[in-house]
């Protein structure tokens, strides 16, 4: 233990066991609503912990909005390519009017929006179905050890006191990889120089004149040129100013959030993350008031939300037994033991812009497999990781980190979590087989064939 005039000694204390779970989901995001459902699907008893009172990640709490991923350019076509648990939260999303068809993407690729009040709604809903138990404004602060690779409980502060939850089999879908953290798991942050990808405050706007507007997801960029000869300074290039379901509501990814050093916030430090939110609203503001005064359509526009937190889009990637590579993107990699596939390309936040490298469509064809040993950190019995915390390169992030790429791996580390119970193994010694014979028959698309 350190000793030092800046630390304090808490007295030792008892803390209440509030249950025990077969398996236990840290994280409501797209890697965990997956998670918990498959395992529900298979009649685990699941308990999900998420911090906010909602689910969706940063697909609600950071007003992302839009799902990327779902689908791939397949030699030309674009095609969906993520079903599964997917596509029943997709339809839920649909039935409560809440999702756009997909647009477009750089002549490219298809994304599709969504409102996150339906979201929301949408994830309770088909958790609920799932027989998992929720248990919100539960903050995880710790792990208690049974032995070396081997996770007991998960320690939760919430509004009615410390507590334990014990497991048998934990999935880390944190995005920050605090469980796994929490329990030793080997990790890494940012690139070579430690910068990880910029982190970047959403907002929407509403009162939006649509017929005016019209296509200014193509006309915005000029605009931003032709201010920036005048003077004017942006955030960074690569502004997305989009319609949501309601043509006079739109979102806008522009802002790009520094630290005190000009380099990317950091999502594990308090201090630079307060700062950022100051910022990030700072930003949002002064995008707006370009919009408002420069752009057709956007004059009697208002800002109708500027979501819960800032958008952090990389912080801990936990080292597990492959880590998915730029290479393996840009060369459509197929693995033998692939849980599911990511058509998405590199999508690099550096500073002031957002760089793009895509697998040479439409000879390639517009996918890489998502590798099973990804979502297994080393050295552990009863741990998975899946989301943007798995185990990537800092490139390889930025492509599979999307909602789609989240979806897959969820989906399989519930499924996995399930079977190594079945099976009475450690996740790392599951039948890979059994687990891809199982995705598919949930509906899950390998990439195989
Ligand atoms: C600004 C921005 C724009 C983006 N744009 C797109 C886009 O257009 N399309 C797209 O598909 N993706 C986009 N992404 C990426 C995508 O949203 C995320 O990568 C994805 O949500 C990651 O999913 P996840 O489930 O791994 O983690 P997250 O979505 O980060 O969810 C993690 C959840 O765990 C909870 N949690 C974390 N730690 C704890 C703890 N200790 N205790 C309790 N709960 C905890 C969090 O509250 C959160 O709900 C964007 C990301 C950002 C930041």
């Amino acid at each position: 233990m350190p000793e030092g005039p800046d630390l304090l000694s808490e007295p030792a204390r008892k803390t209440p066991i509030i249950g025990a779970y077969d398996i236990i989901v840290l994280g409501g995001g797209p890697a965990g609503i997956a998670a918990a459902t498959a395992a529900g699907m298979h009649r685990r008893n699941v308990l999900l912990i998420e911090r906010y009172g909602f689910l969706g990640g940063m697909g609600t709490a950071a007003g992302v909005t839009n799902f990327c991923g779902l689908h791939a350019n397949v030699h030309g076509e674009i095609r969906q390519v993520v079903h599964g648990i997917a596509d029943d939260l997709l339809a839920r999303i649909d039935k409560l009017g809440g999702l756009n068809a997909p647009h477009l993407v750089l002549g490219k690729i298809y994304a599709q929006a969504y409102d996150t009040a339906a979201y929301k709604c949408a994830a309770d809903e088909l958790l609920l179905s799932r027989g998992v138990t929720v248990l919100f404004h539960a903050l995880a602060t710790g792990v208690i050890m049974e032995a070396a690779g081997r996770i007991k409980a998960l320690l939760i502060e919430t509004r009615s006191g410390r507590a334990a939850v014990l497991g048998r089999v934990f999935i880390d879908c944190s995005g920050d990889g605090d469980l796994a953290a929490f329990a030793g798991a080997a990790f890494e942050q940012g690139d070579e120089a430690g910068d990880t990808l910029y982190p970047t405050m959403m907002f929407r706007v509403s009162g939006v004149d649509a017929a005016k507007a019209g296509e200014a997801w193509r006309t915005v960029p000029a605009l931003m040129e032709a201010a920036e000869k005048r003077g004017l300074r942006f955030p960074r290039k690569g502004a997305i100013v989009r319609p949501q379901k309601h043509s006079s509501e739109w979102r806008v990814n522009v802002t790009q959030v520094k630290n005190a050093q000009g380099r990317a916030v950091d999502g594990t430090d308090a201090a630079e993350l307060s700062a950022g939110e100051i910022d990030g609203r700072r930003q949002a503001l002064a995008f707006f008031e370009f919009l408002r005064r420069e752009v057709p359509g956007f004059g009697d526009a208002y800002i109708v939300d500027i979501p819960p937190q800032l958008g952090i889009r990389e912080t801990r990637r936990v080292l597990g037994q492959y880590q998915l590579s730029a290479d393996d993107v840009i060369s459509c990699a197929t693995f033998p033991d692939t849980i599911g596939v990511n058509g998405w390309p590199i999508e690099n936040h550096v500073a002031g812009d957002v760089v793009w490298r895509w697998p040479d469509i439409p000879a390639a064809r517009g996918f890489n497999h998502l590798p099973y040993r990804m979502l297994v950190p080393r050295g552990f019995d009863n741990l998975l990781v899946a989301g943007r915390c798995a185990s990537m390169t800092h490139e390889g992030q930025s492509a599979a980190r999307v909602s789609g790429g989240c979806f897959v791996m969820g989906q399989a580390a519930g499924t996995a979590a399930h079977l190594s119970l079945a099976g009475n193994t450690g996740c790392r010694d599951i039948a890979v087989e059994k687990l891809q014979a199982l995705l598919e028959s949930d509906g899950v698309y390998l990439g195989r064939e």
